[in-house]
């Protein structure tokens, strides 16, 4: 066996590791082995933002250590990589580097600039994700930008419409005035922002009186179309019926009664505008109100609001509270801390426009997303009532057209004469409807040869929510259902509302079945003052730099070991420090091992004699196996580290290394076969401690394992030999009770040569045992040739009865007297 060099360079080793798997192509997915189970990971392509941050590494850590372990457990691993590249944030950016806005410039020259962008993005994500060392298999690597994608979307998009999932209507949407295009639910976030509640005058047509409403948004009141009470408050229902004018633009509407109403806020009585918020969308619907509405696009007031027209929201409600308090119908205004709504990307107020646009039918699969998420394992099992709830929550169904550019066009044309829709062939896609023509000469319905395309594109989401079939191969591979569903989908606890939802309304739309088998949720990453890690914080710590300061073995082991799977993990450099010290302690370990074992050679003739140690390291080593295959199969990879850690470092180095040293080094005092034990032994254990450590710290283990053990395993790699089967090294409780104790008795004696400031070497000429029993007194007699060894005793006195001297910690009934040569 080859010795390891003392100091290894793990910057230099890692990129030497990636580089090779790489030229080896062992992260392949054999697409025609019929052999092997197929076992797909549905990686959910991430959204070019030109940082890897320590939440993409967090996740890409447990992607990587499920489809390593998969592989070593004899899977036809697949785990691709692809790259969701539309969408609001890279235009944004495109507008701000070139101080342009979209239409100034043509299409073709913004598109061009999102892909140039987007490409250099992906240069800096892909850098950060392979110098973590993940076992992608690039030549799966896609971008949803490519034309080729664009096809796999609109034919899903022309397949839905058929099945009638799809439909075009005017509808409320949410907006966003300053992004300038529809928003899905999901990217409405809440946040709590301080507003006022406004009290005004609503006088009544018919009398002197007035009634006093409460509203956040003055903003609205040109678009008031009725007011509110409660039927049961009995302060307000004799005005039911009755009729008030709406202050400032003379509107008459009438005062009506609901139950959704509540009698304490503000005065009770509330204005229905179209459209103040969601509320209001429902009591229009529900009384069947007219609709007046009041913003444009771009949220400013249009001509309905007669002198306010050409005002921004904020201008509008200014002007509106000075106008209301010069007619005296202002009462008073207070603060009031309210929930808004606000745009995910740029956190405007989002407005309610009622505008025409394309949906996905969604309310009506949700009690199908119910059934299949019941269906589907959850890592974490309490996640799925996230997606549950979601599903029930929604008031609308899915806004999947955007204005927008940079995006998958929606393979749509319509009539010029009689408005048809004309939907694009199967056959046709990929295609951009603004560039050309549909293939047919003349209207179905009209004859009419005039075509106009539509403007819209599809949202983001309509790209990267069909991944867990593409990745399988539809629509072009025959046997794609052979992969499909996704073995896991991974995804993070803050998109369980979107990526989990809307792959599972678009595949059980499209395919009725569910997307994926199983569905693994990451935390968050925190700061280390334990908030959401952000720039603005300055809690905020770029991947690069702690994988170019510590690697990505040690930072694997913080994203593995930060947390249980599914909560938030703090991101701590004493973690990672911590992990990369336990690098060196098991580089150490192997290098030593190394070298006492440059004579095994574990077909050796003569047949090693185990000794008590040697089996009780051995079934240790036994049960490690157990818990950390367990713990991997239910993706608790903070359980598996930890135990495979703190066996290594105690178990292994500090008590077994320990504790045949002395066999190792003098064979004369021991014998030949008791020796071999001990090489065979490490050998053994620390072979099972790499392969079991091989998904989470994939370099150092190779290096390892091809310097030590390749040409006696004969495996390519250490990530190609078959996960340990639980069998091949026995529990023995017998042993393990009785090792634990030896090992205790040898640590309290080094201990106490330790207390006493005495080199470790130090021989102690006589070592009296009080072993408090029989057995007890058998098992230390059983070992006491390490005892002896590893301690330096010249004559070991070992006695079945309670004595007095120094107790073993937690065997209270085991005490020592050592003795000392006289200086
Ligand atoms: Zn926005
Ligand atoms: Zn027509």
């Amino acid at each position: 066996m080859q010795p390891l060099p003392r100091e290894y360079n793990f910057a230099e080793l890692e990129r030497k590791w990636q580089q090779r798997w790489e030229e080896m192509g062992i992260y392949r997915f054999d697409w025609k082995d019929t052999k092997r189970i197929p076992f797909t990971i549905d990686t959910p392509p991430p959204y070019p933002s030109g940082e890897l941050h320590m939440g993409n590494v967090l996740n890409w850590t447990y992607f990587d250590i499920v489809a390593r372990y998969k592989r070593m457990q004899g899977y036809n691993v697949l785990f691709p990589q692809g790259w969701d590249c539309h969408g609001l944030g890279i235009e944004i950016q495109v507008e701000k580097e070139n101080k342009i806005r979209k239409r100034d410039v043509p299409p073709y020259q913004f598109r061009k600039w999102c892909e140039q962008l987007v490409e250099k993005y992906i240069t800096i994500m892909k850098e950060g994700i392979l110098k973590l060392g993940c076992s992608i298999d690039w030549t799966t690597e896609y971008r949803t930008m490519n034309p080729d994608y664009w096809r796999r979307t609109q034919l899903s998009f022309i397949l839905l419409h058929k099945k009638g999932f799809m439909y075009q209507g005017t509808h409320p949407v949410n907006w966003c005035p300053s992004c300038e295009t529809a928003i899905a639910d999901a990217e409405v976030d809440y946040e709590r922002r301080e507003g006022t509640l406004n009290y005004i005058h609503f006088p009544f047509v018919d009398s002197s009186e007035s009634l006093l409403i409460a509203t956040s948004r003055p903003e609205f009141i040109p678009a008031c179309v009725a007011v509110e009470v409660n039927p049961k408050d009995e302060r307000f229902k004799k005005y039911i019926g009755k009729k008030v004018t709406v202050p400032l633009v003379n509107r008459t509407v009438t005062v009506i009664g609901d139950e959704a109403v509540d009698p304490n806020f503000g005065t009770g009585v509330v204005q229905i505008c179209t459209y103040g918020d969601k509320d209001d969308v429902k009591t229009v619907m529900k009384h069947k109100l007219p609709v007046i509405m009041l913003l444009s696009e771009n949220g400013r007031i249009n001509d309905n609001g007669g002198k306010y027209a050409g005002l921004t929201t904020k201008q509008a409600r200014k002007a509106i509270i000075e106008d209301l308090a010069v007619a005296e119908l202002l009462e008073k205004t207070e603060k009031l801390m309210q929930e808004v709504g606000v745009c995910d990307r740029c956190k405007t107020h989002a407005e309610i426009l009622e505008v025409k646009q394309w949906f996905m039918k969604t309310r009506s699969l949700a009690d199908d997303v119910e059934k299949t998420a019941n269906e589907v394992v959850w890592y974490p099992d309490y996640m799925k009532t996230r997606l549950i709830d979601w599903a029930r929550s929604l008031d609308w169904d899915w806004v999947i057209s955007r204005q927008r550019m940079f995006a998958t066009p929606i393979p749509v044309w319509y009539c010029k004469h009689c408005n048809e829709i004309i939907l694009a062939k199967e056959e046709w896609v990929p295609i951009d409807p603004k560039l050309k023509n549909p293939r047919i000469e003349k209207c179905p319905r009209c004859n009419g040869r005039e075509f106009v395309p539509e403007q819209d594109v599809f949202d983001t989401w309509m790209d990267s929510s069909i991944t867990c079939a593409v990745h399988a191969g539809w629509p072009d591979l025959k046997d794609w259902r052979r992969r499909f569903p996704a073995d896991v989908h991974p995804s993070g606890i803050d998109i369980i509302r979107t990526w989990a939802y809307y792959l599972m309304v678009r595949h059980l739309a499209l395919f009725n079945e569910t997307p994926y088998r199983s569905c693994l949720i990451n935390g968050m990453v925190l700061g280390s003052d334990g908030r959401k890690m952000s720039k603005s914080l300055k809690n905020y710590v770029a991947a690069p730099e702690v994988l170019n300061k510590c690697g990505s073995d040690a930072t694997r082991q913080w994203a593995a070991g930060g947390g249980a799977t599914g909560s938030d993990i703090p991101f701590r450099w004493p973690d990672v420090e911590f992990g990369r010290r336990f690098l060196v302690k098991l580089w150490n370990v192997s290098g030593f091992t190394s070298k006492l074992l440059a004579d095994y050679t574990p077909s050796e003739l003569i047949e090693p004699v185990l000794q008590p140690l040697d089996k009780w390291i051995l079934s240790k080593v036994a049960k490690l196996t157990l818990k950390a295959t367990e713990a991997m199969e239910r993706c608790q990879f903070n359980v598996a580290i930890e135990e495979i850690r703190n066996f290594t470092w105690h178990a292994f180095c500090d008590s077994y290394v320990e504790a045949v040293k002395d066999r190792l080094y003098k064979p004369e005092s021991h014998g030949k076969p008791q020796r071999l034990a001990a090489q065979k032994t490490l050998y053994e254990v620390l072979y099972r401690v790499l392969q079991l450590l091989a998904p989470i710290t994939p370099h150092l283990t190779e290096e390892i394992y091809q310097t030590m053990y390749a040409a006696d395993k004969g495996f390519k790699s250490l990530q190609e030999s078959p996960w340990p089967k639980l069998d091949t090294i026995m529990e023995d409780e017998r042993a393990e009770k009785r090792g634990d104790l030896v090992v205790a008795l040898i640590a309290e004696i080094r201990r106490e040569k330790a207390e006493k400031r005495m080199p470790l070497n130090t021989p102690i000429t006589k070592l009296t045992v009080y072993a408090g029993d029989y057995s007890a007194s058998e098992a230390i007699i059983e070992s006491k040739e390490d005892i002896i060894g590893a301690c330096k005793i010249g004559n070991l006195n070992v006695l079945p009865e309670e004595g007095t001297g120094r107790e073993v910690i937690q065997y209270p009934h085991v005490q020592f007297i050592a003795e000392y040569q006289k200086e």
